[in-house]
């Protein structure tokens, strides 16, 4: 079956990639080799499959064949030239390097660890040892600790969501969520009854507008619509619904454009 084999433009990946990080060359049988020691583990049963002409497993015919299209396309020393060496031109090693992201080469790539090889994960950025710093001038809103402490106290730390309680060598640790946000366009009030305390998920969650919460207090999944639960109340700590129903529709409309 046709989808049960590794499509050919991950194989040509995988095969450049060996080659790249081979130096450049291999002969066949190495190349072959080190591609099954790479991505082994990613080969399908069909790829491993025998050909009926020669029961040579799929994968190595069909690689063999995106070698060919490599070399038509320059990327290849052709095979006559080369006497069974796998061996990437110069515009193969400048694929290779550009597939590899910016800034790295053969040898270093070839020091990575194994589990960046796979096809499926992103290429490892290298990062900086010492990141550019710039000042910056920002306007921020000043919130009132009080009235996130207030909040938080009322609620011990616990997430009004799910009841988790982070706990630190310095304290236990919960956010303050305001419900109608307050920056601009959203100008939310900056009142216990705008603020919910939560988790960091949580936090992260509701502000995407991933969760919203009903007037009865039932947390609800934005895209399914399942109830996930009900907000946990404690008495001194009255949500005021106006914001929720601010949070809901600010956020129905903003997941409308999207679509
Ligand atoms: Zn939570």
């Amino acid at each position: 079956m046709a989808s049960d084999l590794t499509p050919q433009s991950v194989l040509r990946q995988w095969l450049l990639t060996t080659l790249g990080e081979l130096g450049g060359s291999a002969s066949t049988g190495h190349a072959l080799r080190q591609m099954e020691q790479r991505y082994g583990s990613h080969l399908t049963p069909g790829d491993r499959e025998g050909t009926e002409r020669d029961n040579e497993p799929k994968w190595h015919n069909r690689t063999r064949f995106e070698r060919k299209k490599m070399e038509r396309e320059g990327l290849l020393i052709p095979a006559r030239e080369s006497r069974g060496v796998w061996k990437l031109t110069e515009a193969g090693s400048d694929e290779y390097r550009r597939s590899r992201g910016p800034g790295t080469t053969p040898a270093q790539s070839a020091t990575r660890p194994r589990s960046v090889e796979s096809p499926m994960l992103p290429a490892q950025p290298d990062g900086t040892q010492s990141p550019t710093r710039v000042e910056v001038t920002t306007q921020r809103i000043v919130r009132s600790t009080a009235v996130a402490e207030y909040v938080k106290r009322l609620h011990d730390s616990t997430c009004q969501i799910c009841g988790t309680r982070l706990v630190t060598p310095t304290g236990a640790y919960a956010e303050a969520a305001h419900i109608q946000p307050l920056g601009r366009p959203h100008e939310g009030p900056d009142v216990p009854s705008n603020v919910l305390c939560l988790c960091p998920n949580h936090h992260v969650l509701f502000d995407l507008g991933m969760l919203h919460i009903s007037d009865d207090l039932a947390v609800i999944d934005q895209h399914s619509g399942t109830p996930l639960g009900r907000l946990t109340e404690r008495p001194g700590h009255q949500i005021e619904r106006c914001y929720l129903a601010y949070h809901r529709t600010h956020h129905l409309r903003s997941d409308k454009q999207d679509r």
